[in-house]
């Protein structure tokens, strides 16, 4: 099918780990797809590789948004990835700007996305809204409150929106995996690369491809399916605070 005829699946964090993995997929399983990231130079390269188109998103910036939903008439997919974490400080020691950030992102960025291409989801008469969620939002872990708080929003709001829109041709799925080996804790630790491998290191964490099959799976569904929830984790990681490790 040619290119402009095939269904848009805009997808936000598209410019690193997971979102770029899921562009890269949809694009395999036949969409036309959209990227949208800060980080354009990046966003380029991957839309090039795969027949999509880049455009620059920042998912806390109204104005940002309007400008990158604009002249979308129809979508059947819209991936809300765009977020991540910062810190792992204790409630009592919790730093405020951390918790901003993670809950403009991860929260109100995904409602103000979702709000934004409702209408072309609806109007495309197959749409569906997946939302990568986490472990985090079906668990809590100490220092993770900021973090794990925004990620249950997440499940709320795919929850409510699920209720709203019954009887309307939008699907709603969230996605909730654990430890996905991308550059989520390289951001987390404020660039500490040590840190960071040592999240991953002697567990076989999932890949971002992993993810992405699973975003697939559920997108490909007859549209009478809706895939609520999928909890995915590494083998070797039972809950957030049980890791086995080998040495
Ligand atoms: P990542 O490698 O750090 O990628 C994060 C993506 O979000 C980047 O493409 C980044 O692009 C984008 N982003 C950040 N702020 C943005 C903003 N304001 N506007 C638009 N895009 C923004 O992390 P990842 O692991 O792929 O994370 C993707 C999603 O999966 C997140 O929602 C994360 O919470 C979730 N998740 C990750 C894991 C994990 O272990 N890795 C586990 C469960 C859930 P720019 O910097 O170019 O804007």
């Amino acid at each position: 099918m040619p290119v402009e005829q095939r269904p848009l699946a805009v997808v936000t964090g598209a410019s690193a780990g997971i979102g770029e993995a899921i562009s890269r997929r949809l694009s395999e399983e036949g969409f036309r797809v959209l990227l949208g990231a800060r980080r354009l130079d990046r966003l380029e390269v991957i839309a090039a590789e795969i027949g999509g188109e880049a455009r620059q998103l920042d998912v806390t910036s109204g104005e940002s948004i309007r400008d990158f939903c604009a002249g979308i008439e129809e979508a059947a997919v819209l991936v809300n990835n765009a977020g991540g974490a910062r810190g792992l400080e204790p409630v009592a020691s919790a730093q405020l700007d951390e918790w901003r950030w993670m809950w403009e992102v991860n929260v109100l960025g995904l409602v103000a996305m979702t709000k934004a291409l409702l209408p072309a989801l609806e109007r495309s008469g197959r749409g569906h809204v997946v939302n990568l969620s986490s472990t985090a939002a079906v668990e809590v872990y100490e220092g993770g409150a900021g973090y794990t708080a925004a990620k249950h929003g997440v499940n709320a709001i795919t929850k409510t929106l699920r209720l709203e829109l019954a009887g309307r041709p939008v699907r709603i799925t969230e996605v909730c995996p654990g430890m996905v080996e991308t550059d989520f804790s390289l951001n987390r630790f404020g660039g500490d690369r040590e840190r960071a491998e040592a999240v991953y290191r002697g567990l076989d964490p999932l890949q971002p491809e992993d993810v992405a099959d699973v975003v697939a799976f559920a997108v490909t569904r007859p549209f009478h399916v809706n895939l609520d929830q999928v909890v995915m984790r590494p083998l070797m990681q039972a809950s957030s605070f049980k890791v086995v490790r080998e040495s």
